[in-house]
This record gives structure tokens, C-alpha cells and sequence, in this order.
């Protein structure tokens, strides 16, 4: 929070406050990602009956969608400042209150059905005004050497953490070692264009373009070998996840639960900082970061990354 220094940060401050009180508490799984393998169901979503728990998947993998009507003035704010042009694909990433919000770039029929989601208001190499689908045309269309240099870059050091993510992170992997547990560091930093990156490569499957990576509050770390599919290697893993989950009081999040994921490696610091915890939440603050004397004062590249600047996003403070 300390770096943000326009006035886009009061509003911050004060949406954290009350999408906080907004929120009931709920009960449910951990968990960063909504995307996992698994059964194929091609039924259409019909969740919302049972959303008085909103947030997360259904028992079929689909995210419980937020459904509520949206006016063209809603309509405007959402795609002027996160380039949300479907907003009927919304939803929270989970049950639990530190849940943020996201966005399919298109509807998920079912729970094998692939779709790119997006953190809201994360940092990323999306354009201003640009919406996703866009985004990710213009990704399809880069190869490697259109990316700066600095995007081939695998960082490894903990130094490059966010202070806070560095303290905690560092006391994690000494506590699971001292457990041991065989751990290594394959990720900690990852600059925005890096994500860019991998996300072009990697159609999206593991990168999402929006990640904690960007913030420098999430580290991935491999277990023993890093050979999931070997018993002995899956089984150390997961209880390694267990470890991480319950170790801290609970500030660190996994993808997925501990015994199934799409990405294994993938540990971040949660905080309420980052990330909307409501529709209404991101509402407000669009309707600041919109503004004419917002959009003149945006935080510098510089600050984030090397991202477009747009002061529609979430600022990091790295340092
Ligand atoms: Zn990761």
C-alpha cells in the first residue's frame, strides 16, 4: 500500500475497508486458481440457486458465475478499466473471504473445458482499453524475440520478493526444511512481461498473464525430483502442500487442494491488498481510476515492472 502515492491510493484504502466489511464469512476450500482437470461435464452452469456461498466452482468445475444485471454505465467502467467486456463471466476465485475477483474471457462450460481467466485489476502487458480477448489475439501473434530480453529471464532469488513475501517466504522454506522436506526454488519474481511471455508460449495453460509472480508474493517450489506422476515424489508433495497450508496461520495459498492441481509448484502470500473482493468493490474503484486527472497520472512503468502503466491496477511494492 505505501507506495501507491496518488490519490487513487485513498480510494484503495478505503474499497479494502469495505469489501472487507461487506464480506460474510465463509467456510470452504483454499486455493488461488479455479481451473482443474478431471470429469468432462458439458451441462450448461446453473449454480446460481445455491449461491447464498458464492465464489469458486460448482460440483462440476464451473465457476458460480456472479449474476446480477449490469447497467451500460457498469458496462463502460468495467471495460474502460480492466477490459471486462462480458461481465457476466465475473467471479470470486473461492469461498473464503480473502477470495478476488476474476474473469473468464469466455464462458466455462464444463470442468475439462479450458478458458484463460484473469485476475481483475492485476497488473499485466494488457493495453489500456484493450479488452482480453484482444490481449490474447495479440499474444498468439508474438514470438520470443518480440519480448525484451528481460522476459527470458527465470529469477530464483528471494531477494526480488516483495519485503514482506521475501520474510515470510525465507521462514517457510526454512521450517519445511527443517522438517525434511526437499525443496528447490524454480521461480520467485516474475516481471510482466516475463508472464506475457509464458502465456504466449504457453497458450495460457499455466501462466494466466495476471499473477502474484508480478508482485513478487509467490514462489514456485519443487518438491524432491519434481516428478509428480512418481508415487514417492506425488505423496512428499502433497504433504508438502498440507505443510504449506497450515504453516503461518494460514497465509500462504495453494492452487487447488492439496492433492490435485494444475500446478503443483505454486505457492503465494495472500493479502487483502491485491485483488477485488467484490463486484462492487471493483466498481467504485474503476469509477476513480477512469477519471481524466487518473488516467493523467498514472504510476510509472518503471514501478511496475515495466507494465503498461495504467493506474487501473493494483501497484506492487517490490522494495
Ligand atoms: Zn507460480
Amino acid at each position: 500500500m505505501s507506495v501507491r502515492s496518488t490519490t487513487v491510493s485513498l480510494v484503495l484504502v478505503a474499497l479494502v475497508a469495505t469489501s472487507a466489511a461487506l464480506l460474510s464469512s465463509r467456510d470452504d476450500a483454499t486455493g488461488a486458481g479455479s481451473r482443474s482437470g478431471g470429469e468432462s461435464d458439458t451441462s450448461e452452469a446453473a449454480s446460481t440457486a445455491q449461491d447464498t456461498t458464492p465464489g469458486g466452482t460448482d460440483a462440476r468445475g464451473i465457476p458460480r458465475y456472479i449474476s446480477r444485471p449490469f447497467s451500460a454505465r457498469e458496462r463502460r467502467l468495467l471495460l474502460d478499466a480492466y477490459g471486462v467486456d462480458d461481465p457476466q463471466w465475473l467471479y470470486l476465485s473461492d469461498s473464503t473471504e480473502s477470495a478476488i475477483l476474476k474473469y473468464d474471457s469466455k464462458e466455462k462450460r464444463c470442468k475439462t473445458c479450458y478458458v484463460d481467466s484473469y485476475r481483475v485489476g492485476y497488473l499485466s502487458m494488457r493495453r489500456v482499453g484493450e479488452i482480453w480477448d484482444d490481449f490474447e489475439v495479440r499474444m498468439r501473434h508474438m514470438r520470443r524475440a518480440d519480448f525484451p530480453p528481460s522476459a527470458a529471464r527465470v529469477d530464483v532469488s528471494l531477494d526480488d520478493l516483495d519485503p514482506e513475501a521475501r520474510t515470510a517466504f525465507t521462514a517457510l522454506l526454512d521450517a519445511a526444511r527443517r522438517a525434511d522436506f526437499a525443496l528447490s526454488v524454480r521461480e520467485t519474481y516474475r516481471s510482466p512481461d516475463r508472464e506475457a511471455l509464458l502465456f504466449s508460449e504457453g497458450h495460457g495453460r499455466t501462466y494466466t498473464a495476471t499473477s502474484m509472480h508480478s508482485y513478487g508474493r509467490a514462489v514456485d517450489i519443487v518438491v524432491g525430483d519434481g516428478r509428480v506422476n512418481r508415487p514417492s515424489t506425488r505423496a512428499d508433495w502433497v504433504r508438502f502442500r498440507r505443510f504449506v497450508l497450515s504453516w503461518g496461520n494460514g497465509s500462504f495459498r495453494v492452487i487447488g487442494p492439496p492433492d490435485h492441481t494444475w500446478d503443483w509448484p505454486h505457492v503465494e502470500l495472500a493479502t487483502d491488498n491485491i485483488g477485488f473482493r467484490s463486484i462492487d468493490a471493483a466498481l467504485a474503484f474503476a469509477a476513480a481510476c477512469t477519471t481524466d486527472s487518473a488516467r493523467a497520472h498514472p504510476p510509472a512503468s518503471a514501478a511496475l515492472g515495466g507494465a503498461v502503466s495504467d493506474p487501473c491496477v493494483f501497484v506492487p511494492h517490490l522494495r
